[in-house]
């Protein structure tokens, strides 16, 4: 694609577009192209090659899963509108897999009944489905979407930590392989249950989520695991920022009692929604500027902080002018960090026609029906072990080992049978890794101006050969073909730019595409046995013998 795609609001998702690596067929479901889906083979074979190293054996399980097993669970009804049910031409009741806990822990029960058999742990790269809220930023946050996910199965607590250890030094390795910057923090189990648990996030401006880590010192956490564990809400923060679930109550009235602002002339309560529901609260009105410095702001015990209109653009990607009728004369009043968490729960991109041309009397039916966050752990604060100060990042989730416990296999009744021949219920964990988000995350990280620069072990292909006038020049089309020749000899993986384009063109597309060598066979070096050779983070190519330049591949 020449154009920017409209539609789409993260580097990677516009560059996957723009590169030929995906294309979209409705909201969250995407077609690999082939480009595409070279990246996605290799980080499936890199992902099998440390799985496999660790003693995990693959298997495949079904996408289409009976209602039985999740009423067998218990979670059947405990799964909200994102698990997709289906029935069958029987009626009988089937979901799309969201996650495989209910199969693998089915296929254990049937299966195996000894510990001599423990500890097992099985994996599969396998389609997953989830019909997410808001799918956005392209495969990242896609409904229809490709994990690995492993699940094990031991005897004891030291089998299972043994496992858990190993899974979690597993994830390292593979992210390593794959170049990404990443950190591994302390998590929350969300709806697969089970207690502990530790997420992979890969770094990256764009990530939906926030990492806690101390400054100097070992602690890291994901912001909803550092919230919880943190001493108490502190009440003005609580006052200051909400994050409001799903729409019910309609009045800017309710929402000042929940919050505890007084709903009074002088202050206009904006509540930014995305459309996921959570929202960032930003004050507006015309006050003694003074006062709210002071912390008098009707309500508001704690100071808070004042942006300028280009400050609120660049945290909501919002003009504070297009917010409805303003009073120029008066600066916003926006919390600093309602504006950040408007940014990272909407991204960047919260909807600006919410905004434009409203009626905030009419219009700003705000939308709320509980308060189910507010943030108690902020930068600067000294980390919950004394070490160190906590500073925010933030990270794109990439991979998610859990502890489950016997959650799954007390509730299925996977029981085996013990050396003394008593029942034992073992314990499981779970580790799942989002092989297709890795490819836009891993672009988030690899990419400049001109496109993605792809890290070697990832690239589709190692070299972008690109032939000058190949369909007029004999000169060009015999050197150039046996260049390609020469790399299907080597094993060197080639994609070979032979259109009858300009050299503007090819050129460019090379850098959208950006693999990790290019080589650009053409008439004027040919006159001296010579073609042009650079790597994609190279500024300038260099002139190369023709029959020394594929040294440089191999
Ligand atoms: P998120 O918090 O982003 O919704 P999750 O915590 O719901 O993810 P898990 O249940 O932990 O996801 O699933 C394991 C992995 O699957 C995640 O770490 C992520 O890499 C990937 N994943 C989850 N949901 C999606 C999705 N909608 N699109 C692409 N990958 C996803
Ligand atoms: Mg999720
Ligand atoms: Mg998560
Ligand atoms: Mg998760």
């Amino acid at each position: 694609m020449k154009q920017d795609p409209a539609d789409a609001d993260v580097i990677s998702h516009k560059l996957m577009l723009r590169a030929g690596i995906i294309r979209q067929l409705a909201s969250g479901l995407y077609t690999w192209l082939p480009l595409g889906l070279r990246v996605l083979r290799k980080i499936e074979t890199i992902i099998r090659q440390e799985m496999d190293a660790t003693g995990a054996q693959e298997l495949l399980m079904p996408v289409v899963q009976p209602a039985e097993l999740w009423q067998d669970s218990g979670r059947w009804e405990k799964m909200g509108p994102e698990m997709a049910r289906l029935q069958d031409r029987h009626e009988r009741d089937f979901c799309l897999g969201p996650t495989h806990e209910e199969v693998i822990t089915d296929l254990f029960r049937r299966e195996i009944q000894s510990y001599k058999e423990l500890p097992v742990n099985f994996y599969q790269i396998q389609t997953k489905f989830r019909d997410e809220r808001r799918p956005r930023f392209g495969v990242m946050r896609a409904r229809e979407f490709t994990m690995k996910d492993a699940y094990s199965f031991h005897a004891d607590q030291e089998s299972f930590d043994a496992t858990y250890q190993e899974m979690y030094n597993c994830y390292s390795r593979i992210l390593t392989r794959m170049q990404l910057d990443f950190r591994a923090v302390e998590a929350d189990s969300g709806n697969i249950g089970g207690s502990n648990s530790h997420e992979f996030n890969v770094l990256a401006a764009s990530g939906e989520d926030t990492i806690v880590y101390a400054s100097n010192g070992p602690y890291a956490a994901n912001i909803e695991k550092a919230e919880a564990a943190a001493p108490a809400a502190r009440p003005a923060a609580s006052q200051n920022m909400a994050v409001v679930d799903t729409p019910e109550d309609k009045t800017i009235a309710a929402i000042c009692q929940r919050l505890n602002i007084t709903p009074d002339t002088t202050v206009k309560t904006l509540l930014v929604r995305g459309e996921e529901g959570p929202i960032a609260i930003i004050l507006r009105g015309d006050h003694d500027l003074n006062e709210i410095k002071a912390g008098k702001l009707p309500g508001i015990s704690q100071p808070l902080s004042f942006c300028t209109d280009a400050e609120i653009k660049k945290a909501t990607g919002v003009s504070a002018g297009s917010l409805g009728p303003v009073n120029a004369q008066v600066p916003y009043l926006v919390d600093r960090e309602a504006a950040a968490l408007a940014d990272f729960v909407c991204g960047a991109n919260i909807e600006s026609q919410h905004f434009t041309g409203v009626n905030w009397e009419r219009d700003c039916a705000l939308e709320a029906h509980q308060i189910v966050d507010a943030r108690n752990v902020v930068e600067g604060d000294t980390a919950p072990d004394g070490q160190g100060e906590l500073r925010f990042l933030k990270g794109i989730e990439v991979g998610h080992i859990f502890q489950l416990g016997t959650v799954y296999s007390a509730a299925m009744d996977a029981n085996v049978l013990d050396k003394d021949g008593h029942s034992l219920t073992p314990i499981m964990g779970c580790y799942g890794m989002g092989v297709t988000r890795l490819v836009a995350a891993v672009i988030e990280q690899n990419h400049d101006d001109n496109g993605i620069c792809w890290p070697t072990p990832l690239a589709p292909f190692q070299l972008h050969l690109i032939a000058l006038n190949y369909q007029k020049s004999d000169a060009v089309k015999a050197a150039a073909d046996d260049l390609y020749d020469k790399c299907q000899a080597l094993g060197i993986e080639v994609l070979f730019d032979e259109r009858d384009e300009r050299p503007g063109v090819k050129f460019a597309d090379a850098d959208l595409i950006g693999l990790p060598h290019r080589i650009v066979v053409g008439d004027r070096g040919l006159k001296n046995n010579c073609v042009e050779y650079k790597t994609r983070r190279d500024e300038k190519a260099t002139e190369c013998s023709l029959d020394t330049v594929l040294d440089n591949l191999t």
